[in-house]
């Protein structure tokens, strides 16, 4: 398939976003495309929508993993082009629909030129913007038929330039989760509000401490409060609920484990001294993205001999990724490729995988193929 026809194939799918969980015409579109390839083996439904299609060298060796992202955000397509999101309130605003396309772009040549030796996975996995695709995908009994020797994956970059490779050794992404603190006490008259109890002065605490717990951690960690509820607007009720929510991130999943304990303590500390009952829950929780060292030096000699410009991020991003749990399941290994540096972030509502960057992940990844397998 010349360029321009994956190009085609990037802006179709940037023209159907689905969000996570809901990539029933995605995974279709995808499936149709590989099955014009021969791939040797296909897996679909894996994990839920998740698709992998598996091509093998004649010889033993390797089986090396490359993984992207089938979902779409559920924020507006803002940007007009001809290929403009065609459904409201969804949008490809992370470039997922870049990724799905190089991969597919990779697929071409593999079964052009299947490897020397090993195998090649190529999976699709959902719902990386909750956090709940990898998850699910790992999860899969089929999974670990084809549990990989490495995993690769790379995310555009924007605020880079164009085509350049931004690596790191160790942590690449921090871990993170969301986390809401729920205290239960009691409603009363708000003439008497002596006779509830009233988790007001519990919430203001937490408010004012929690953040402070994560300046306790040894490397980085952060605590962000984004959400806080008490009561209702009922004047004559004194409130007898509140709950508060924040996203815990570190760069070492110890210290990310340590913060959470941290919370769970003071949070239990402050619900006894109030006679609040206190419950926890966890939501889009992101493992720590670590990139194995042998991987990089091999990541490293494909982008030199593709005569890329490369860049060593000095800190990992705080941002996170759930390519993560991957990488704690196999040496793996995520980098950043360039998107250049005027254009708007990811998640913004006309932010647009620039096509460029499709030939470059092709190349990039197929040299991982090659230098590995053959
Ligand atoms: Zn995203
Ligand atoms: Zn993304």
């Amino acid at each position: 398939m010349p360029l321009s026809e994956l190009i085609d194939l990037r802006k179709s799918l940037h023209r159907q976003p689905e969000v996570a969980f809901e990539e029933h015409q995605t995974a279709e579109r995808i499936l149709e495309f590989f099955q014009a390839l021969n791939p040797d083996h296909i897996i679909t439904q894996l994990g839920g929508t998740g698709l992998a299609f598996i091509f093998k060298g004649e010889k033993p060796g390797k089986r090396l993993l490359f993984r992207c992202e089938l979902d779409a955000l559920p924020i507006e397509d803002l940007k007009k082009s001809p290929y403009q999101s065609q459904i409201l309130g969804k949008g490809h605003l992370c470039g997922h629909d870049g990724h799905m396309t190089i991969i597919c772009g990779l697929g071409e040549k593999l079964a052009a030129n299947r490897p020397e030796s090993g195998e090649v996975i190529l999976l699709f996995q959902p719902a990386e913007e909750t956090g709940d695709g990898a998850k699910a995908i790992l999860a899969d009994p089929r999974f670990k038929q084809i549990s990989p020797d490495f995993a690769f994956a790379l995310h555009n970059l924007p605020g880079y330039p164009m085509h350049q490779i931004v690596m790191r050794k160790g942590t690449f992404a921090a871990g993170s989760t969301g986390m809401t603190i729920s205290l239960t006490g009691k409603t009363s008259h708000s003439a008497h509000p002596e006779a509830g109890i009233n988790p007001a002065k519990a919430l203001a605490e937490l408010i004012q401490e929690l953040p402070r717990l994560a300046k306790q951690s040894k490397g980085f960690a952060l605590l962000t409060l984004i959400h806080a509820e008490l009561g209702s607007l009922a004047f004559g009720t004194s409130a007898g609920k509140g709950s508060l929510s924040m996203t815990l991130r570190a760069f070492d999943q110890q210290d990310l484990d340590g913060l959470i304990e941290k919370v769970k303590e003071k949070a239990l500390a402050v619900a006894n001294s109030e006679s609040l009952k206190v419950d926890f829950g966890f939501v889009e929780q992101f493992a720590v993205s670590v990139n194995d060292p042998t991987l990089y030096n091999i990541v490293e000699k494909v982008a030199q001999n593709l005569g890329l410009s490369l860049t060593e991020k000095q800190e990992p991003f705080r941002w996170s990724e759930d390519f993560g749990l991957f990488s704690q399941a196999c040496p793996a290994f995520l980098f950043g490729l360039g998107a250049g540096e005027d254009c708007p972030q990811l998640h913004e509502g006309t932010y647009d995988f620039p096509d460029e960057l499709i030939e470059t992940g092709v190349r990039i990844f197929e040299g991982i193929v090659r230098k590995v397998n053959g």
